[in-house]
C-alpha cells in the first residue's frame, strides 16, 4: 500500500510511540518532521489509516478520547491510571489462562479484548522518588 508523506510519517509516529497517544499527541510529534501539517490533515489521515485496517482505534475505559494503536493484529492492553498511557499484551499472555479455562469450563478461546488497569512502571518509579 503507498501513502502519502503525511501519512507515513503519521504512522511511522504511532509505531515510534507504543503509549496509544491521542489525534493532539500525534499532531504535536507529527509537527516536528512537518511543521506546516494541521490537526484536521492529522485527523483526516488517521482516520483512512483505520478504515484501511492499518492502524486500529482504541477508547480507554473511563476515558473520552480515542486514542490510536499503531498494531492491527490480535493483542490486548494495560492502561496506566496515572499517565493514562496504553501498553500492548500479547495473545501469548493469556494461553494458560486460556488452558485452565478450556480445562475448567469446556471453552474455547478464539479471541481476547482484554483492558487490564494499573499503574506504569514510569509512574511506579516516579512515585518512589516523591516519597
Ligand atoms: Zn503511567
Ligand atoms: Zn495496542
Amino acid at each position: 500500500m503507498r501513502f502519502s508523506r503525511q501519512r507515513q510519517q503519521i504512522l511511522r509516529t504511532l509505531q515510534e510511540f507504543p503509549e496509544h497517544p491521542t489525534a493532539e499527541q500525534v499532531f504535536e510529534k507529527v509537527r516536528t518532521q512537518i511543521p506546516s501539517i494541521s490537526l484536521g490533515t492529522v485527523y483526516r489521515n488517521l482516520g483512512m489509516l483505520v478504515e484501511q485496517n492499518v492502524i486500529r482505534k482504541f477508547v480507554s475505559p473511563g476515558e473520552s478520547s480515542v486514542r490510536y494503536d499503531g498494531r492491527n493484529d490480535e493483542h490486548s492492553h494495560l492502561v496506566c491510571e496515572v499517565c493514562h498511557k496504553v501498553f500492548d499484551i500479547d495473545v501469548s499472555t493469556f494461553s494458560q489462562l486460556d488452558e485452565a479455562l478450556e480445562h475448567d469450563t469446556g471453552f474455547s478461546v478464539k479471541e481476547h479484548d482484554i483492558v487490564l488497569r494499573g499503574i506504569c512502571r514510569e509512574c511506579r518509579e516516579e512515585k518512589k522518588i516523591n516519597r
